[in-house]
């Protein structure tokens, strides 16, 4: 039996499960699936929680193993040795492997001191949203810094602030998003991004591109370059952690720690290594497209019929915005949008806020 060890516990490990399994010769691989965490810890909806939203969802990797015939190893990954095909635990013992998938994130680091860094502690946001509706805060500042890896959720907030705040005609506000991108939600480009500064110039959230952040002491944000506007002074800030890579002995790294990989996901040097999702050198971390790469390194494994592994990568996306959400399709060749487009319908049946083939409707699907 081919043994494959899956190490991390997110949206790319269990997808990478889900699709060797769904695999035509899937059944005949032993899996075993090793993550420090219990809970596949599902983000994307997390931004509603703040507004009165639904909490976000966890869901126990004990089951999702269980249902997917997979051992679940209660560690975490340390090292890898290529040379023994075996991968190192925390805890000090080994798992030897025929097919290894790395999957195990990006490590999150606040970007700016003082700032609010968003999902760094739970009730946070909920507590700048309630001085809001308090009138203790009348002005917010929301930035994106740079490796943020996947700004949406920022501009989902700002947003979501924006509608909160009129919804509950609490007037008198002023909200600022700055981003160190040249122009909103640069990642996809073109019409949707064109579409995403509308909504921004409706709400009444000013945007001001091309800039980072390089502090903020006594309510003043330190722009780079300054803005010709002024000063930004601001009540609450309100940023994205930065992302930093895993950095795993015996994996080659780049300067930040992300994870090499080829065009087939497969790590150089390492037979029989794949890395996957936020924890490589890819340029945006979304969870949509951590799940095409995860099937693509599950279909090499199991040697079936994968997605296309050509340099064009289909990015999906929904924005939450308090009213109608808007949906987003994009091109990306080598980490740059090529072309897209914004829909008020889907223009394909989004089962979950994540677009991954096999994780979307099994989740969606999930009875307690
Ligand atoms: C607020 C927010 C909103 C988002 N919205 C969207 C969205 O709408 N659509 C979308 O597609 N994407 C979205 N994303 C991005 C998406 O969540 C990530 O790209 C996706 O979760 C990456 O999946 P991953 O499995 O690579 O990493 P993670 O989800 O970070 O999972 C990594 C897993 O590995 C485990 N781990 C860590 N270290 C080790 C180790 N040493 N050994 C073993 N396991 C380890 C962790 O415990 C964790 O379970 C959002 C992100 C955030 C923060």
């Amino acid at each position: 039996m081919t043994k494959v060890v899956i190490a991390g516990g997110g949206v790319a490990a269990a997808e990478t499960l889900l699709a060797l399994r769904a695999a035509p010769r899937g059944a005949e691989l032993e899996i075993a699936l090793v993550s420090p965490g219990e809970q596949l810890d599902y983000r994307p909806i997390s931004v509603l929680e703040p507004f009165g939203g639904a909490p976000r969802r966890r869901f126990p990797l004990a089951r999702i193993c269980a249902e997917h015939d997979a051992t679940l190893v209660a560690d975490g990954l340390a090292a890898v040795d290529g040379a023994r095909r075996a991968i190192v635990l925390r805890s000090g013992g080994e798992l030897p492997y025929d097919a290894l998938v790395i999957a195990v994130g990006a490590r999150r680091e606040p970007a700016i001191e003082g700032a609010l860094t968003y999902l760094a502690r739970d009730d946070e946001m909920q507590w700048i949203v309630r001085e809001l509706e308090q009138r203790d805060v009348r002005t917010i500042g929301f930035v994106v810094p740079p490796q943020s890896g996947w700004s949406l959720p920022l501009y989902e907030l700002a947003l979501l602030t924006a509608h909160h705040a009129a919804a509950r005609g609490i007037g008198n506000i002023a909200l600022t998003l700055v981003t160190c991108e040249p122009e909103p939600l640069a990642v996809v480009g073109g019409d949707a991004t064109r579409a995403v500064a509308r909504l921004l110039g409706r709400a009444d959230v000013r945007v001001v591109t091309g800039r980072r952040v390089s502090g903020w002491e006594r309510r003043t944000v330190a722009l780079d370059p300054p803005d010709a506007a002024g000063p930004l002074v601001v009540d609450r800030l309100v940023t994205l952690p930065r992302l930093v890579g895993p950095a795993i002995p015996g994996l080659p790294c780049d300067a930040q720690g992300f994870i090499e990989v080829d065009d087939h996901m497969r790590v150089p040097g390492l037979e029989g290594v794949y890395a996957v999702g936020d924890a490589t050198t890819l340029p945006i971390k979304q969870g949509g497209l951590a799940a095409q790469q995860a099937d693509l390194a599950a279909a090499l494994i199991a040697r079936a019929a994968g997605p296309d592994a050509s340099q064009w990568v289909r990015l999906r996306a929904i924005l939450l915005t308090g009213a109608r959400p808007l949906y987003i399709q994009a091109l990306i060749e080598d980490g740059r949008p090529r072309a897209s487009g914004v829909f008020q319908t889907p223009p394909w049946e989004p089962a979950q806020k994540v677009e991954a083939r096999y994780l979307s409707p099994y989740l969606a699907g999930w009875s307690d």
